[in-house]
């Protein structure tokens, strides 16, 4: 094929010479004459040339080129072929095209795309049913389209670690579940699920345990207060019930510490701020916390130091912080043996405000550090109990430092003591009151 249209050019070129030679001898004009024959072969070509822009330009999609001989004919063909591939590959990305927008309009969940500006590039049907984004939105930017505080927050944050919980912008009964993912240059991928039911699950499961926990307490107050009456008339008592009431006020207290912590946790569930915005003094905070853990150390006689930034202050709720912090200090002291250290340190850097609480104590095996802060989860359930603990303290903890944008790290390696850390983000500290910087005073 290809020596084909070879010989036909050297053919027809050698026709266009010999013509040229026999029009010179008939007419004694050699250079006249190939001039002449070499300007009809050109106008050939040219004729060539716009008959093949004629059909680019108009041919119908399966319309075939014109005929042609030799290195046109071949140009011609080569150029069809190539148009009838692509437009073969151009149906077949097609059809992926469609069955991928055909399965994804399927989906019950939203599927969003987001350009690298955080506009909308693409949704399907479900979209406009959950979040309200119709076809006429594209090219607006999502965090305009879905007004939420929560999610222009999560959106900006760039930490999409964690689904979002929101009720939908379009009917308030809906509870949905966001999760972005970044893809390609830095466009986005938002996936929302209707999670109603689960949330009104979970919401049933937070009331049950808030409710159960409020209606114990004042049985038990009671039964706390009963007790109390008795064992202070113990000449009164038999000797014998002396013991069982001592242990029934023991267990009736445990169950007061526990009811307490029940309680606060559905407190700290039930929103995902704090209540309260101020800037919390922590310096003073720990310094109480200090003497309230010397004194609950009593015999133990624990070594209990403290060195914190005293201007430091961090935004948020004062008695959540307390209770978050307490609890570590508490636990330092009720597991680590007579006489250990605990280092309670709070300073600031770079990356946000620290707290670290720091023991000497027996530590914890690393397969346990995941699980720890799951409620009721303990690393050695006779010790706990020995210790009067409610098995809720890190639960606690975690659930403060989440409303707090701080989060809890744990280090620790058995028989070398373990570290409790907390860690919050610059934002959260508050600014500064202008008084001069000091360290509170290390107290042992
Ligand atoms: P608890 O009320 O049992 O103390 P927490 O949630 O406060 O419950 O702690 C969970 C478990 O973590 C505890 O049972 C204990 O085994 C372990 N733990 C917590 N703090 C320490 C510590 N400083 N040293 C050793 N183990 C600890």
């Amino acid at each position: 094929m290809n020596q084909d249209w070879r010989f036909g050019l050297a053919r027809r070129l050698l026709l266009v010479l010999l013509g040229g030679l026999l029009l010179g001898l008939v007419t004694g004009y050699y250079g006249w004459s190939m001039a002449l024959c070499l300007a009809l072969y050109l106008t050939w070509l040219l004729a060539q040339l716009i008959r093949l822009h004629a059909w680019l330009k108009q041919h119908q999609p399966d319309e075939p080129p014109p005929e042609s001989h030799g290195l046109w004919g071949e140009v011609f063909d080569a150029l069809y072929q190539l148009q009838r591939h692509e437009q073969r590959s151009r149906s077949r990305l097609q059809a992926v095209i469609d069955r991928a927008q055909e399965s994804t309009a399927a989906l019950k969940d939203a599927v969003v795309v987001m350009d690298s500006h955080g506009n909308l590039e693409w949704r399907n049907p479900a979209a406009e049913q959950l979040l309200g984004l119709r076809e006429q939105d594209a090219g607006q930017p999502v965090t305009n389209l879905v007004r939420h505080p929560a999610f222009k927050d999560y959106f900006d944050r760039g930490r999409y670690q964690d689904p979002l919980e929101l009720p939908s912008p379009v009917n308030e009964r809906l509870t949905l579940q966001i999760t972005l993912t970044r893809f390609g240059n830095n466009e986005h991928l938002m996936v929302v699920r209707d999670i109603t039911r689960l949330h009104r699950l979970e919401q049933m499961r937070k009331d049950f345990v808030a409710n159960v926990s409020h209606e114990l307490r004042t049985p038990l107050t009671v039964i706390a207060g009963y007790l109390e009456t008795l064992l202070a008339h113990q000449q009164d008592i038999n000797p014998r019930w002396l013991r069982p009431l001592r242990s029934m006020e023991q267990q009736s207290e445990r169950m007061k510490h526990l009811l307490e912590d029940l309680l606060l946790l559905a407190k700290l569930e039930a929103t995902s701020y704090p209540s309260h915005n101020e800037a919390v003094n922590v310096a003073l905070m720990l310094g109480a916390i200090q003497r309230d853990a010397q004194s609950l150390s009593a015999d133990k006689a624990h070594q209990i130091s403290l060195e914190a930034d005293a201007q430091l202050r961090l935004k948020g709720d004062e008695m959540e912080l307390r209770s978050a912090f307490s609890n570590l200090v508490f636990n330092a002291v009720k597991y680590t043996q007579a006489g250990g250290q605990i280092r309670i340190v709070w300073w600031r850097d770079e990356h946000g405000a620290h707290l670290a609480v720091a023991d000497n104590g027996p530590g914890i095996e690393s397969k346990h550090l995941p699980r720890l802060t799951e409620r009721f989860y303990r690393v050695d359930s006779s010790r706990a109990s020995n210790t009067g603990g409610t098995g809720l303290g890190l639960a606690i903890v975690k659930h403060v430092l989440l409303r707090h944008q701080g989060r809890l790290d744990i280090q620790s390696k058995p028989g070398q003591g373990s570290q409790f850390s907390c860690h919050f983000p610059p934002g959260q500290i508050a600014a500064d009151t202008g008084e001069p910087r000091r360290h509170a005073e290390e107290c042992d």
